[in-house]
């Protein structure tokens, strides 16, 4: 029995389970009581740490890393750039001349200064105060990754401003803290403490052989392939989604999993996606701050764990062009720390009214906040998911299902709710009718669809973290709630005030509830109608963060200043101009260097053919060859037509100094020039044998496992 396996024992999971957190249960065995109380209270309260208690805590945090093998540790932070970032030091110290002891003080815990100038700060951070400082989140707890262990830190620059993802994030869950408390104090409720917002975020990516991947420059330079004639299969018979997974991938994702578990991830499901080749990871839900923290963990721990096993795991939004991309679904709901689901409905009057209010400050914010909501997940690789017919479009609008909407026009109308039990809803009296789970989620094409306790924000690109999206999410609604608790809380008849609060909602904002298919052509159209916003590329959607509406909430709530939200606008256009660049600078590259030699050389080799043949005997046919050589040399003079093109429009942009312009200018004319180039490659590409094509097709990519 000795020789078992560790992962063999039946019950492996639940020791392996956190293994390398220092959460709660470590801090309780390995803090002095005293210490452990007063670091509980810091995380409830959100203050900052005494010294001395830092000290203690950083001690056993040491010991812990130490003795499961640590050598260094590492502020681990989440700059602009969307990606996390850390530096690392040891936790030697010089004891004696030639000796050393392990190390780590409370100073270190609590406060890193990494020489900051090199991440983004569209200005915040002016270049003679280089340095920013990262701060310990004690909400979100210390874990050990590569050796080394990782205290999540908020990043700020020495004025104080954010610099970071996560110091809006948090104070968004501050915000909403305060705003949903002052509602359920409404309705009687004195026993929670905290309102905390829960993410479950499903991430979708994709994995290729990593040989394919290493011999094209698009993959590795960009994420997504800039050319690639479509396979004759894609993903048309639906044979992937949920099919029998192949070895390949379900010893990857066995891996997967252990490694996810060790740092706590609730890593709970596995499939296969829609295309080939594409899976999906779904963690159990938990509250924002960390389930954030753990969607970045979880796409750093699953690139790493895909090269072990010789794969490379793609989070670009759109890999591959006519297959569907990868995105990420928001799952987003309220919770009292008492443990209720303030989206749920419930069985009582009350908890329904309290729910119904709830719901209105959601429609409400979706439909006065679409625009924050669409910048949320604007970037140039997302741009090539929205409205693809495969995710959500541009526009942002609500699913609520036909029960619940009934319900709501029943309230909005003073008439009969239609179903079962003819009664005219009032809020406050009545219960509402049980809607069936499963009826609740049948609209897979919406943007933001209620699905019965939560809702699930669909427009999410697979690469970008989750806190941008629940910034706006938790302000916007936090700002609904505080409109709706200063109408409530001076209220003389209670339920006719919430009954007319919720009559209003849906009478002003009912056009953002769309519960059919989003995809159509006759939804766009419609959706103009009712004047709600389509915002089709990251370019339009961007300046909407800065207008002044948008400006006024997000400072009133005090989750950005002015200037931070500047900056992030500052921040955010220049990656998508950056990104943009990139590719068609690697378009440019490719089929200079690649493409049109290896279609010239094959061009030459058509002709002596056809030269050959024809010095045997004129009767010998060549129009193969002929009219080959007549389609590869057009697409060649297009191709290099298009590839000056493209360079003239980077010298182009190189002039432009106006931030909206330049971004227009990417937007519509230079990704239009790469898409004309990517066609006539495509097109190139049908016509050329594949020992003579440069790199590997699309078919290769895709089944080649
Ligand atoms: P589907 O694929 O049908 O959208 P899944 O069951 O795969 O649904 O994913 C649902 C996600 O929603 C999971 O990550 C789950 O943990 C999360 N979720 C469930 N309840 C809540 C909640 N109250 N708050 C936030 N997320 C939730
Ligand atoms: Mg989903």
């Amino acid at each position: 029995m000795n020789n078992v396996p560790a992962e063999n024992k039946s019950n492996y999971i639940p020791e392996l389970f956190g293994s390398m957190v220092f959460n709660d249960k470590v801090m309780k065995e390995r803090l002095p009581k005293e210490t452990y109380k007063a670091l509980k209270k810091t995380m409830e309260l959100g203050k900052s740490l005494d010294r001395t208690i830092a000290n203690v805590v950083a001690n056993a945090m040491k010991d812990w890393a130490v003795e499961k093998g640590a050598t260094h540790f590492t502020h681990w932070f989440q700059p602009m750039t969307g990606y996390t970032a850390e530096k690392h030091d040891s936790f030697i110290t010089p004891e004696t001349p030639t000796s050393v002891i392990m190390e780590f003080s409370g100073k270190e815990l609590v406060k890193g200064e990494p020489d900051a100038s090199s991440f983004p700060s569209g200005g915040l951070r002016a270049t003679f105060e280089a340095r920013g400082y990262t701060a310990w989140d004690p909400s979100a707890y210390a874990f050990i990754k590569d050796n080394t262990l990782c205290i999540p830190t908020v990043f700020c620059s020495y004025g104080g401003e954010a610099l970071d993802k996560k110091t809006p994030l948090l104070r968004s869950m501050e915000v909403i803290n305060k705003q949903a408390l002052r509602i359920l104090r409404l309705f009687g409720n004195t026993e929670a403490t905290r309102v905390i917002t829960t993410v479950g975020p499903e991430q979708e990516y994709f994995l290729i052989d990593k040989d394919y991947y290493a011999q094209r420059e698009d993959l590795m330079l960009c994420g997504r392939t800039l050319f690639g004639e479509r396979p004759p299969k894609g993903q048309e018979l639906e044979d992937h989604y949920f099919g029998t997974i192949k070895p390949r991938i379900k010893a990857f994702m066995k891996d997967l999993d252990i490694e996810l578990w060790k740092l706590g991830v609730f890593a709970k499901t596995e499939h296969n996606e829609v295309a080939p080749a594409q899976h999906e990871l779904a963690p159990i839900f938990t509250n924002t701050n960390v389930a954030t923290d753990q969607n970045q963990l979880t796409m750093e721990i699953i690139k790493k764990v895909a090269q072990k096993h010789d794969l490379v795991c793609l989070l670009h939004e759109k890999p591959f062009e006519g297959i569907n991309g990868s995105g990420k679904h928001n799952n987003w709901s309220l919770s009292t720390n008492t443990g209720v689901n303030l989206l749920e409905p419930g069985d009582s009057p009350a908890e329904n009214a309290q729910f119904l209010l709830f719901l209105s400050a959601v429609i409400k914010a979706v439909d006065e906040y679409q625009d924050l909501l669409r910048v949320s997940v604007a970037s140039a690789g997302n741009d090539h998911r929205l409205g693809a017919n495969e995710a959500p479009p541009a526009i942002v609008s609500m699913f609520l299902g036909d029960e619940l909407s009934d319900v709501l026009k029943s309230i909005e109308n003073d008439c009969e709710y239609n179903g079962k039990d003819k009664v005219e809803m009032k809020v406050g009296v009545h219960i509402l009718p049980r809607f069936p789970k499963d009826t609740t989620d049948r609209n897979r094409t919406s943007p933001f669809a209620f699905t019965g306790n939560k809702f699930e924000f669909r427009m999410l690109g697979s690469g970008d973290s989750i806190a941008g999206p629940n910034i706006v999410l938790n302000t916007i609604v936090a700002e609904e709630l505080a409109g709706f608790a200063d109408k409530l809380e001076g209220a003389e008849d209670f339920n006719a005030v919430l009954h007319d609060i919720i009559k209003e909602v849906l009478k002003d904002h009912k056009r953002i509830i769309f519960n059919g298919n989003n995809y159509s052509q006759e939804w766009v159209e419609e959706a103009q109608r009712r004047g709600l916003l389509n915002l089709r590329t990251t370019a339009d959607a961007l300046p909407t963060f800065i207008s002044q509406k948008n400006i006024d909430l997000f400072t009133k709530h005090k989750i950005f200043t002015k200037g931070e939200m500047i900056s992030r606008y500052e921040i955010l256009s220049e990656l998508y101009q950056k990104k943009i660049t990139i590719e068609a600078l690697t378009m440019d590259e490719m089929a200079r260097k690649e493409i049109i030699p290896a279609v010239l050389e094959y061009v030459d080799f058509l002709s002596k053919t056809a030269a050959n043949k024809r010095s045997l005997s004129p009767d010998i046919p060549v129009s193969t060859e002929i009219s080959t050589v007549k389609e590869l040399s057009a697409c060649v003079e297009n191709m290099t037509s298009l590839v000056n093109q493209l360079e003239e429009d980077l010298q182009l942009a190189k002039k432009e100094s106006d931030i909206q312009k330049l971004s227009q200018f990417f937007a519509n004319t230079v990704l239009q020039h790469m898409e004309a180039l990517r066609e006539s490659a495509d097109k190139a590409e049908h016509f050329m044998p594949k020992k003579y094509w440069p790199f590997p097709s699309y078919s290769e990519l895709l089944y080649k496992i």
